[in-house]
């Protein structure tokens, strides 16, 4: 079985101006070698920015969502294109903050995994369920059914990574057990598994939410998490890089 490489990504949501690519430089300061890729996604507006600051570093640039479509009318979007074109080379889909408060669809996820493929950028695909899910002992069948309707066939031969971020932990300093984790990865790398075959063994399997310096090891250490998408503490350089080095 072919280990995955982990990708630890930070997730900058709607915070950061130019004055933040500091945080960033010192972070890919401190980044090097090939144990761990390390992504930094910061809002859109400082893709092209924070590209350039971090040339010639190994952190990877990303971004946080785009469309699906190529051009068009859509007032205020992206395209994969232009994020491409900017710098980025990874991109987060299917966040619950999208799921939830953009009523971003399955479908929809696959299709913007698909436009992120046609120019390059590698999809990191979020799935997870709320806590009436949880408690009402659904999580496994909600989680299966995204990883199955959000990651198109196309994903064959493909660099990607799931992030499973249990949405009732974002935000919250919530977290699963342990063994609430290591179940959802190991559900997780079944379906991958039966969709891509041996490729699916090797495919980074996320955990996001409330990943901070103090529970990264043990969070980081479990069975099948293979990196973490960091929201909050990925703001600051020092947190972030205490994340990474817990690995
Ligand atoms: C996220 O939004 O992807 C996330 C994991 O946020 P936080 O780490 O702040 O919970």
């Amino acid at each position: 079985m072919t280990k995955p490489t982990p990708l630890i990504a930070g997730n900058w949501k709607m915070n950061g101006t130019a004055a933040s690519v500091v945080e960033a430089r010192a972070i890919a300061a401190q980044v090097s070698g090939q144990a761990v890729r390390v992504a930094i996604c910061p809002p859109t507006t400082l893709i092209d920015r924070m590209s350039q600051a971090l040339a010639g570093s190994s952190v990877i640039v990303g971004a946080q969502d785009c469309r699906c479509e190529e051009t068009g009318a859509f007032t205020g979007d992206v395209s994969a294109e232009m994020l491409a074109d900017a710098g980025a080379r990874l991109v987060i889909l299917g966040h619950s903050e999208r799921r939830e408060g953009y009523r971003e669809t399955d479908e929809l996820v696959a299709k913007k995994v698909l436009a992120a493929l046609r120019w390059g950028l590698e999809p990191v695909v979020c799935v997870g369920e709320t806590l009436d899910q949880r408690t009402a002992g659904e999580a496994l069948a909600v989680v299966t059914k995204q990883v199955m309707g959000s990651l198109p066939g196309e994903l064959k031969d493909q660099r990607f990574a799931v992030a499973y971020e249990p949405v009732w932990a974002i935000g919250t300093g919530l977290t699963p057990t342990t063994p609430e984790i290591e179940e959802m990865h190991r559900a997780i790398r079944a379906i991958l598994s039966e969709m891509f075959g041996p490729q699916g063994e090797a495919v980074p399997i996320l955990y996001g939410g409330s990943v901070k310096p103090s529970n990264a090891a043990e969070i980081l250490h479990a069975a099948e998490v293979g990196g973490a998408l960091v929201g909050g503490a990925s703001l600051k350089a020092a947190d972030f890089l205490a994340i990474i080095g817990a690995l």
